[in-house]
């Protein structure tokens, strides 16, 4: 099959080197110059895992290709895939339709032959009916369909998840479209993927549904953790007991400081929206978004309170800055919310990341100092907070750690550590959730 991916971000570019690793013929579009530039050199722009070799096998083979122009290869394609961001809408939290609007009418212009194009970015449900409507509207002649085919690959992991997904749903009006999606995900069918097939709305809808239930049982946990603490109970034998339970699951049980992220957080506020717009308020999901907000900002005041009651003028290093560990996004990470805690509060901030140390410089405030790894992090500050759990941070040489901190006090909040081992090594260690009775 021909295909286009519009918009070579971490969906785009893993989904369209992906569908080239099965074999199909796939150009990948970017309206950022410097990132097709950047591909075409070999350079991949993001930090995924794996990424890197799957692209350079596949360009070498001839079957993926990168271009700020759409024109060409979307004339000769069977399916063009929109997997542009949709970002919070300033103001009022839904999600911002404006690339993936803008990107339906670039692909109308040059249309040829039956397409189908597929919505691949989260957008809300009714989306793929304006889509269908601006490409019919700009080219009446045009054969086509719109079809929506949310992605659920996780960054970190985003090659193993499209390859192995749990299932694939896609949401076409037609039988035409359904059989063109048939053929591009057919190579799955050897892994024996459940292929959902439902109406468009449906699977537009299923996307935000899922992960607002896993931000749900996020946020479930961390009430548990805050809980824990007061009562002196353990949020991670909670969890285990839980979890184990095959109604619940496991996964997504862990206390931490709060989701982040380029989805959870816009994707519960764009559901948010939309069921309030059509007179359904998700309760539960609204509380959970304005729960999790808020947590962010309450883990800088735990630090505060592991310091004595204030941080200024001391010295806290912070140890991980992306969302989680694996990937150079910072987009809504709880590090956002802690480190500016920590800076109202009077604190110097020294910070390490194994990957996001340059999107952090964007994102962060310019008085944060950025170290070369965790030991330089340490040096000399009063306390140490472990934000993402990055593997180079759960078995760091405690006593080497303790000798360069000024005072050892290790903030904990993914849990990375055992209580007793780091509290022997001499020092003030807190975690999150794991009460101890006065
Ligand atoms: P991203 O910001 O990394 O990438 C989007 C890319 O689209 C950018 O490179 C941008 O330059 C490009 N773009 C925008 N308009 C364009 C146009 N008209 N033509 C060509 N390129 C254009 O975003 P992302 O993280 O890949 O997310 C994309 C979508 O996938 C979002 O809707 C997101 O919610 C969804 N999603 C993301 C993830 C994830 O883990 N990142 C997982 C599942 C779903």
């Amino acid at each position: 099959m021909k295909i286009v991916m519009v918009g070579s971000g971490y969906v785009g570019l893993v989904s369209g080197a992906c569908f080239a690793d099965f074999g199909h013929d796939v150009v990948c579009v970017d309206k950022q110059e410097s990132k097709i530039e950047a591909l075409n050199r070999g350079e991949i722009p993001i930090f995924e895992p794996g990424l890197s070799e799957l692209v350079r096998s596949n360009a070498a083979a001839g079957r993926l290709s990168f271009t700020t122009d759409l024109a060409g290869p979307v004339a000769q394609a069977d399916a063009v895939f929109i997997a542009v961001g949709t970002p919070s809408r300033r103001g009022d939290g839904f999600a911002d339709l404006t690339y993936v609007y803008a990107a339906a009418r670039e692909i109308a212009q040059s249309l040829d032959g039956y397409t189908v194009i597929v919505t691949k970015s989260t957008v809300p449900v009714g989306t793929g009916d304006e889509v269908e409507r601006i490409v019919r509207e700009l080219r009446p002649d045009a054969a086509f369909s719109v079809a929506s085919n949310p992605e659920f690959l996780r960054e970190g992991a985003a090659i193993e998840d499209f390859k192995r997904p749990d299932r694939i749903v896609i949401g076409a009006e037609d039988e035409r479209a359904r059989e063109v999606m048939a053929d591009i995900y057919r190579p799955l069918y050897l892994n024996s993927a459940p292929i959902l097939n439902t109406s468009r709305r449906t699977a537009e809808l299923t996307k935000y549904a899922a992960n607002a239930f896993l931000a749900t049982k996020i946020t479930f946990i961390n009430e548990m953790a805050d809980l824990c603490e007061q009562v002196g109970a353990n949020v991670q034998d909670v969890a285990r007991g839980m979890g184990l339970d095959n109604r619940i699951g496991g996964k997504f049980l862990h206390a931490g400081p709060g989701y982040g992220g380029s989805c959870f957080p816009k994707d519960t506020l764009a559901l948010i929206k939309t069921a309030q717009d059509h007179g359904t308020p998700a309760r539960i999901v609204e509380t959970v978004a304005a729960v999790n907000e808020q947590r962010k900002r309450a883990m800088g005041r735990k630090v505060v309170a592991a310091c004595g009651g204030s941080v200024r003028g001391k010295t806290i290093a912070v140890l991980g800055l992306t969302f989680k560990p694996n990937t150079d996004d910072m987009r809504d990470a709880p590090s956002l919310a802690i480190v500016t805690a920590l800076l109202d509060g009077g604190a110097r901030i020294r910070a390490f990341d194994p990957e996001g140390m340059q999107q952090a410089k964007a994102a962060l405030p310019g008085e944060v100092v950025y170290c070369t790894d965790a030991y330089d992090c340490v040096t000399e500050a009063d306390a140490a907070v472990i934000v993402t759990e990055w593997n180079i941070f759960r078995a760091l040489d405690l006593d080497r750690v303790k000798q360069l901190m000024k005072s050892a006090v290790l903030v904990d909040l993914r849990n990375v550590y055992r209580a007793e081992q780091v509290r022997a090594k001499g020092f003030q260690y807190t975690d999150v959730g794991r009460g101890i009775l006065p």
